[in-house]
């Protein structure tokens, strides 16, 4: 399948066989770049999809081909249940790679669980190492919660294990210190441009390019691997380190034509973009009891969709503040 890109010229489509599902819209902290100040309105109980209702929407959704499931949020490790839910998960019929991204300050007592449940991968945002920085980035948070996340799935065996880290200007923009960590630990750093809200670009916006050139001051960086297969990142590795780096660059340059994924709010919204507005309501349909097959009509009709129409970006990259938050889509 095909689509028209950016200039007129066309491009195959990536396969879709990623799902990220974010579990819930609620979070123990309130980073700078992913909330207002003063917060999001919570959904309610009600509004939330069940854990066994996201089972049955990930069972329609392997059958049609996708393999990979990353657990999101908000913060997923504050959603009562989890390690349950990932077993169920790891139950699922067809095999799924499961993986989770989290701000791991809730990781260091649960990482065993969730191990022994079936999770194989984790992502921990962490913005700096420096914890009067971290704290600025998380309005309150103790970077010391995210270390111990941080070092527990390194000791139960997760892997690939990803730093990932949104650069501010003017808070956290020297990337040195994260990207020192790839000589010390089997960890691999992402760094990721900031995408705007409130028109904000020009306060804090850093482009990808600016951070590879601070971090070739450290020493040469050679193209790397994607220590997971497929993805929006592309990495380098400084000789001799045991990580690798990686830049995420939704601004700056053309993400849509290796996307891969689809989205599934905790409210039961599927999108087939992050950049999507409203989604279509999966719990409203599994509500009204929609059989498996109905549901995998639904999904193949999103997933066509996606491969006609491709992304919703907008042209100058800023989402409308009256969107949804970063942390109810799940990034
Ligand atoms: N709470 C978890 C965490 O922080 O990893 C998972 C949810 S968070 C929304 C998922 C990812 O989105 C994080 O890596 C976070 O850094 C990223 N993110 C949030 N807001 C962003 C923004 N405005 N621009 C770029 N990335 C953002
Ligand atoms: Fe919470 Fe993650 Fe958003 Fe930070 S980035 S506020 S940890 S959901």
């Amino acid at each position: 399948m095909r689509r028209e890109m950016d200039g007129g010229k066309e491009e195959s489509a990536a396969r879709v066989d990623y799902l990220r599902i974010s579990l819930t819209d609620r979070c123990n902290l309130r980073c700078i770049y992913c909330m207002p100040n003063d917060g999001v309105k919570s959904f309610s109980r009600e509004e939330v999809m069940r854990y066994e209702e996201f089972a049955q929407f990930v069972e329609s959704c392997a059958s049609l081909g996708i393999s990979k499931v990353r657990i999101t949020g908000g913060e997923p490790l504050v959603r009562k249940g989890i390690v349950d839910f990932i077993r169920m998960l790891a139950s699922v019929e067809l095999p799924l790679q499961i993986s989770m991204t989290t701000n791991g300050t809730l990781l260091g007592d649960l990482a065993e669980d969730l191990r022994d449940a079936g999770l194989k991968r984790v992502n921990i945002s962490i913005d700096s190492l420096e914890e009067e920085k971290y704290r600025t980035m998380t309005r309150g948070g103790n970077l010391a919660d995210a270390l111990r996340g941080l070092e527990a799935a390194i000791r139960v065996g997760f892997s690939p294990i990803k730093v990932n880290t949104v650069v501010l200007r003017g808070v956290n923009d020297d990337p040195s210190l994260l990207a020192r960590l790839t000589f010390e630990m089997p960890v691999h750093v992402r760094f990721i441009e900031y995408m705007p809200y409130f028109s904000q670009r020009g306060k804090w916006f850093v482009s990808n390019d600016e951070t590879k050139k601070r971090l070739e001051r450290i020493g040469r960086l050679e193209e790397a691997e994607s220590p997971a297969g497929s993805g929006p990142a592309n990495y380098f590795k400084f000789p001799g380190a045991m990580g690798t780096i990686g830049f995420i660059s939704p601004v700056s340059s053309h993400f849509c034509r290796s996307c891969n994924r689809l989205r599934i709010s905790s409210d039961g919204k599927l999108r087939t973009c992050l950049f999507e507005r409203d989604g279509i309501d999966v719990k409203r349909i599994i509500r009204g009891g929609a059989s498996a097959r109905d549901i995998r009509s639904v999904v193949s009709s999103a997933l066509e969709r996606k491969r006609r129409e491709g992304g919703s970006k907008p042209r100058d990259g800023v989402i409308p503040a009256e969107w949804n938050h970063m942390s109810r889509i799940g990034g």
